[in-house]
Parts: structure tokens; sequence; C-alpha cells
């Protein structure tokens, strides 16, 4: 079992833990965009979801990694709501959409930030870390997450 499959596993562990256990969630061979070290598109049709992990997220500690997960499931709590604020542009206008759209990243991402350290401990540390547990410092500079 290759890193991803092991992340996938753990990752469907992790959402039944976290009450997603109608979602289906893959974990995708690209990047995500931008510096983040993980983001989540959930299907606006479907319980399914896809993860993407950039290259920075396997040199974590597991502990990192744990929280970076929890973070991305978060996301899919609030999937609904996004999919609100995406229809905001077709429908009222892009004043609208903008004005909504960076109050909801913001907020989003504070609520998931916020949430991801209690949570986390609710999971098992990950076992795929190219990181030996306390051989390395975890990055200093901190990564935006999608
Ligand atoms: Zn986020």
């Amino acid at each position: 079992m290759d890193k991803r499959e092991k992340a996938k596993a753990y990752i469907a562990d992790a959402a039944n833990t976290l009450n997603l256990k109608q979602w289906t969630i893959n974990v995708s061979e690209t990047l995500p965009p931008d510096d983040a070290y993980a983001d989540v598109e959930a299907s606006t049709n479907l319980w399914q979801a896809t993860i993407r992990l950039s290259e920075d997220f396997w040199k974590e500690k597991p502990d990192s990694q744990r929280r970076i997960i929890a973070h991305e499931l978060i996301h899919l709590h609030y999937a609904g709501v996004e999919r609100l604020v995406e229809q905001l542009e077709s429908s009222l206008g892009s004043i609208a959409f903008d004005i909504v759209n960076s109050i909801w990243d913001v907020e989003s991402e504070r609520g998931a930030d916020a949430l991801s350290f209690p949570l986390a401990e609710l999971l098992p540390l990950p076992e795929f870390s190219e990181v030996k547990n306390g051989t390395k410092e975890a990055r200093k500079t901190r990564k935006r997450k999608a």
C-alpha cells in the first residue's frame, strides 16, 4: 500500500469518527493550489469528495498531518453552505458574491482551523509521515490551507 492509499484508508476512518459516514473521499494525485498543505472539493450532487495533498504534507509530523486532515474534513460539514455561496454569483451578481464569498472564506477557515485542534485529538496518529517522530522540527512557516 503506498502512502496515498494509506492516507485514503486513514481519511475514511477519520470521516467515520467525525460523523461524515455518508461521504466517499478520494485522495487525488494532483496537488492543491497555491501554498496549501491540502484542500478538499465536494461533489455538488453526490456524497463524494476529493482531497488533494501537497508534497509538503507528507513531510509534516503525524500530529500535524492529523490536524490538516481534520481541518479538511470539517470543511465537508459545510459543503452545502459552500454550494450556496457559489450560487450567489449567478443569482445575485458579482457584488453580492464578492461580499459573501470573502467573508465565508475567512470565517470557514477560522472555524475549520479552530475546530481542527480538539477534533484531531479524536483521531489516531497517521503512519504515513516521511518525518520520523521528533527527529525533524515541523516547518515554522504556516501555510494557508484551502
Ligand atoms: Zn481550510
